[in-house]
């Protein structure tokens, strides 16, 4: 088998998965190469449907803290409600409706950081709600209410898987907010209180953080573990259509092998059966070949061979008719919807055709060139006139016996009247 015929397109692919898999294990987090892009491709779709879904939740549980408003920062509540309901929502459900018609343009990669944008903006703009009531109450219970921004660093990191960069840089925003809401409240938060919770907060962030790093990681590789599924199955495919090609062609000539022909030939007899259109067979014979390989050589034999088979393919029909070798000197071309003229011309073609090739054949009694005689067998309505695709063949190999019982280099159509050429009944 050459090695050529094996160079499989896929294979490279499989190496640079391969080699990604291995550079996951370290600290990067971008793939290499084009697989950065093909993630970001394949991950885009469910990252738009996260958008929406998650969004509406989150939006609905955003409002629902009206009620920790009420009870925490009483002074505020009517503002909260404005704020909430009056500005917040309108923004939010504008995003979503936006992002859900923008659906084609969402999930195409390039947009990948706009989904992420969103949620950025959406959530920093939701803690900005809350530090305004933070920064405005004096609801003694308000001091303890900054811990609530937890629930918008739970959102934004974890709920909705932005890029872990971004989730970086959330989750800075939300501590400055905290921060921000923490000294310019007006009630002063005690110290005790200040420390305690901007340490909450900033385990939130940093444990949030290492498991979207975890969790962006292991969707990568299950990514590359899926493209590389991909690529063995597409490798496979392509593996069985390059042995079905070796196993189709005959090694020296690289015109059809006999097994192939068989196969095809069933198939056009069949065809031709169904639709009762003719079918033609030409048998094709090197004529004193013996001699050729006595005089010139075995390898030339060979040489001759592979040219005597390019001549019979470059004068039939492409792409319909069929060339094989059918073994040894001999070659065999299936004619589909000749009619026996047509089928004669073309046996005509092609003897001219090998004799056109001016191979020099010193040991033929018959020219001073290489020469092939030809046998043609036509069966116009297959199944009738015919019985079956053997037979077929059969009268073109008694034709070709014919063709050479004469003066040989020439064509020879089958006649069920020649002695000697009757069929076995
Ligand atoms: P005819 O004109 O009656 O066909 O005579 P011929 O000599 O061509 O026929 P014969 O059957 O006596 O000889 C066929 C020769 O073809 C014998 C064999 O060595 C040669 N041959 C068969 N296969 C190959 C091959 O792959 N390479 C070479 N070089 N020769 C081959
Ligand atoms: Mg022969
Ligand atoms: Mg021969």
């Amino acid at each position: 088998m050459n090695a050529a015929a094996l160079a499989l397109p896929t294979s490279h692919q499989i190496v640079a998965i391969d080699a990604a898999l291995l550079r996951g294990r370290d600290w990067r987090i971008a793939l290499p190469g084009s697989l950065e892009g093909e993630y970001r491709q394949a991950i885009a779709e469910h990252r738009h449907q996260q958008l929406l879904r998650t969004g509406w939740l989150a939006l609905v549980i955003f409002n629902s803290f009206l009620l920790v408003d009420l009870l925490m920062a009483r002074d505020m509540f009517w503002q909260s409600v404005a704020v909430r309901l009056g500005l917040f929502t309108p923004f939010g459900v504008g995003v979503l409706i936006w992002a859900q018609r923008q659906k084609a343009l969402l999930t195409h990669r390039v947009w990948l950081d706009v989904t992420d944008l969103i949620v950025l903006v959406s959530g920093w703009a939701a803690a900005a709600c809350l530090a305004f009531i933070l920064l405005n109450s004096r609801d003694p219970m308000s001091i303890y209410y900054h811990a609530g921004y937890m629930v918008v660093i739970l959102y934004g990191v974890l709920v909705q898987p932005v890029g872990f960069l971004w989730a970086v840089l959330f989750g800075l925003g939300m501590l400055s907010i905290h921060l921000w809401s923490a000294w310019g409240a007006h009630l002063p938060l005690p110290h005790a209180l200040q420390i305690s919770l901007f340490h909450l907060l900033l385990s939130a962030v940093v444990l949030s953080l290492a498991a979207s790093y975890l969790v962006e990681k292991a969707r990568r590789r299950r990514f590359l573990l899926m493209r590389r599924d991909q690529a063995m199955t597409e490798q496979l495919a392509e593996v069985n259509a390059t042995l079905r090609r070796l196993s189709q062609a005959d090694v020296l000539t690289g015109v059809a092998n006999r097994r192939h022909f068989r196969e095809h030939l069933q198939q056009v007899w069949e065809r031709a059966a169904g639709e009762n259109a003719p079918v033609s067979v030409l048998m094709l014979d090197v004529d004193h070949f013996k001699a050729y390989n006595d005089h010139h050589g075995h390898p030339a034999g060979d040489a001759c061979l592979q040219i005597v088979a390019a001549a019979v393919a470059e004068n039939v029909r492409a792409p319909i008719d069929f060339v094989a070798r059918y073994g040894g000197e001999e070659f065999v071309a299936v004619l589909p919807g000749a009619t026996h003229e047509v089928a004669l011309q073309v046996a005509e073609r092609v003897r001219q055709g090998v004799m056109d090739k001016a191979l020099p054949h010193s040991a033929s009694p018959t020219a001073r060139v290489v020469t092939v005689s030809v046998g043609v067998a036509t069966s116009a309505r297959p199944g009738t006139d015919c019985p079956d695709a053997d037979r077929l063949v059969g009268r073109a190999d008694r034709a070709l016996y014919e063709a050479k019982r004469g003066t040989r280099n020439r064509v020879q159509a089958f006649r069920d009247e020649t002695p000697g050429t009757q069929e076995p009944s």
